[in-house]
C-alpha cells in the first residue's frame, strides 16, 4: 500500500485542513508546497477533510476551502476526503493495534488522569500517563479509551527534508490516546491510518507539527506501514516578525480574490515565503512547477510582504490576457455601480490601463470612464478645465477629431501641437480640457490612446457635452 514500502517512486502528496474556518494565507503556502511537490515529480496531490471535531467542522468552511483551492488552480488527483466518513476505519486499526498488543484499553477516569498530570506538574515532573491500565489487559469498557502503548526506550530519528535530522527520546513520549470513549479517533490516528490507506509518499507541513512526528512514525510502525518522508516549512511572520495574523492585514485567501489579486500573482508570493530559486522573484505557475524542491526551502521563518504582493500583482496583471481581465472585472465593475458596458471599449482600453493599476479592483476603477455612457465630472477638474477658454479648445479639437477620426494619432498630435502654439501655451493646454471632456479625470492612459479606444462618435459626443458644460 505504502509507496516506500515496495520501493514505488510515486510522490503522493495531501493537504488535510481542518475546515473549522477559512484558508488562509498559511494554510494556502502548505497546499502550494504540496501541490507543487506532487506536479514537479509527476505525481498525485490528495485533498482530505480533517473533520473529526463535528462542533468545530462547518459545511461553508469546506466550501469555503474548496473554493479558494479552485481559485489557486490547486487542483487535486484524489478527493475531497472526508474524516468524518471513515470512523469504522480508525476504530478497526485501533482494534487491531489492542489485539496485536500495540495499544490498550484504558479504564482510568478522565478526570483522574488529569488530576494527576496536575500533580506530576506540581512535583516539577513531566505530565505523562502514569500507564496504570497499560498491562492490565482490559477490555471495552463504557467511558475507556484506547491508548498507544509506546515504547520507553530509545529514540526515534527521522531525517526532515527542511530541518535535518531530528531525535526524539521516547521517555519524552506519552501513551498517546488514539480512541476516544465516544468512538472517534484522535488527530494521531486519524491522520496515520489516512496517509497510510491514501498511500501518502511526503508529508509538507508547517513546523507546529514538528512534535507529531515522532508519535506518528511509532504509530506507523505499529500499523506495520513504512512512514512517509517528513519536510516541516517554517511559519510565516508578519513585517514586525511577529506570527502571521489578522494584525497585518487579510489572511484568508478569498480576501485578495476580493481586492483584485489574481491567483497566480498570489501563488507566486506564496511560493517565495520559504522557497527560493536563485534570487527571481516572478515565477508563472508553470515555471514554479519546474524548479521547485524541498532542498531549495528555507529553516528560517518566512516574512510575508503585502507591498511585495501588490507588486507581483501589477507584474501579473499586466501579462495576463486582456479577454481573461475583462472577464474578471464584472464583480469589480457591479461594486462600482457598472452593470453594462461596451465590451470592445473594454478590450481594447485593459491594455493601456493595466501599466497604472496593481489590482483587479483599481483597474475597474480606471476602467469606469470608458464604460458609462457619460463620465461622470470630477468637480475640480471642471471648475479648472471647463470653463470659457476650455470651450474654445474643446470646439477645436471636436473640428479636428471630424476632420481625421480618431485612428491616426500622429495626425492628431500634429494637431494639437498647432492648436497649442496658435494659443501660445504648451500642449496641456489643449489635452487636459480634453482629457476632462473625455473621462471626467485629469489622469488618464496617453490622450490619443484614450481616443482611439472610445472610437469617434463617442469622443464627438463626449466633446460636445463637455463643451457645453464649459460654456456654462
Ligand atoms: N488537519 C491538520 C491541520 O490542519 C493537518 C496536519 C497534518 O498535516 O498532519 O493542521
Amino acid at each position: 500500500m505504502n509507496p516506500a514500502a515496495d520501493n514505488s517512486p510515486k510522490v503522493r502528496t495531501r493537504f488535510p485542513p481542518s475546515p473549522t474556518g477559512a484558508l488562509h494565507l498559511g494554510g494556502a503556502r502548505t497546499a502550494l508546497f504540496n501541490w507543487l511537490f506532487a506536479r514537479h515529480h509527476g505525481g498525485e496531490f490528495v485533498l482530505r477533510l480533517e473533520d473529526t471535531d463535528r462542533e468545530r467542522s462547518k459545511d461553508e468552511h469546506v466550501t469555503s476551502i474548496l473554493e479558494a483551492m479552485e481559485w489557486l488552480g490547486l487542483n487535486w488527483d484524489e478527493g475531497p476526503f472526508y474524516q468524518s466518513k471513515r470512523f469504522d476505519r480508525y476504530r478497526a486499526e485501533a482494534l487491531r493495534l489492542v489485539a496485536e498488543g500495540k495499544a490498550y484499553w484504558c479504564h482510568c477516569p478522565a478526570e483522574l488522569v488529569q488530576q494527576k498530570r496536575e500533580a506530576a506538574l506540581a512535583r516539577g515532573d513531566k505530565p505523562q500517563y502514569d500507564g496504570t491500565c497499560r498491562d492490565l489487559g482490559l477490555g471495552p469498557a463504557p467511558g475507556a479509551v484506547i491508548r498507544f502503548r509506546g515504547p520507553r526506550v530509545g529514540a526515534t530519528v527521522f531525517n526532515d527534508l527542511v530541518k535535518g535530522p531530528i531525535s526524539f527520546d521516547h521517555a519524552e513520549l506519552d501513551d498517546l490516546v488514539i480512541l476516544r470513549s465516544d468512538g472517534s479517533p484522535t488527530y494521531h490516528l486519524a491522520v496515520v491510518v489516512d496517509d497510510v490507506d491514501m498511500a501518502i509518499s511526503h508529508v509538507i507541513r508547517g513546523d507546529d507539527h514538528v512534535n507529531n512526528t515522532p508519535r506518528q512514525i511509532l504509530l506507523y510502525q505499529a500499523l506495520g506501514a513504512m512512514p512517509p518522508l517528513f519536510a516541516h516549512v517554517p511559519m510565516i511572520l508578519g513585517g514586525d516578525k511577529a506570527k502571521l495574523s489578522k494584525r497585518h492585514g487579510a489572511t484568508a485567501v478569498v480576501a485578495y480574490r476580493e481586492m483584485g489579486y489574481l491567483p497566480e500573482a498570489l501563488i507566486n508570493a506564496l511560493a517565495r515565503l520559504g522557497w527560493s530559486h536563485g534570487d527571481q522573484e516572478v515565477f508563472s505557475v508553470a515555471e514554479l512547477v519546474e524548479h521547485f524542491g524541498l532542498e531549495a526551502v528555507g529553516k528560517g521563518a518566512a516574512v510575508f510582504d503585502a507591498d511585495r504582493l501588490a507588486h507581483l500583482n501589477h507584474h501579473h496583471l499586466q501579462h495576463a490576457a486582456p479577454e481573461r481581465l475583462a472577464a474578471l472585472l464584472p464583480p469589480f465593475l457591479a461594486a462600482r455601480g457598472i452593470t453594462a458596458w461596451d465590451n470592445e471599449v473594454l478590450l481594447k482600453a485593459i491594455p493601456h490601463l493595466v501599466a497604472r493599476t496593481p489590482t483587479l479592483r483599481e483597474l475597474a476603477d480606471w476602467a469606469e470612464p470608458y464604460l458609462l455612457d457619460e463620465p461622470v465630472m470630477d468637480q475640480a477638474a471642471q471648475t479648472k478645465f471647463l470653463n470659457p477658454a476650455g470651450a474654445a479648445v474643446l470646439k477645436r479639437v471636436a473640428d479636428m477629431v471630424t476632420a481625421k477620426g480618431v485612428e491616426d494619432s500622429p495626425a492628431l498630435e500634429e494637431g494639437f501641437r498647432e492648436l497649442a502654439a496658435e494659443l501660445g501655451a504648451k500642449l496641456g493646454a489643449v489635452a487636459q480640457p480634453t482629457r476632462v471632456a473625455l473621462t471626467g479625470r485629469t489622469a488618464s492612459p496617453g490622450i490619443f490612446e484614450v481616443m482611439g479606444f472610445l472610437g469617434r462618435e463617442r469622443v464627438l459626443k463626449r466633446l460636445e457635452h463637455a463643451r457645453r458644460l464649459a460654456q456654462g
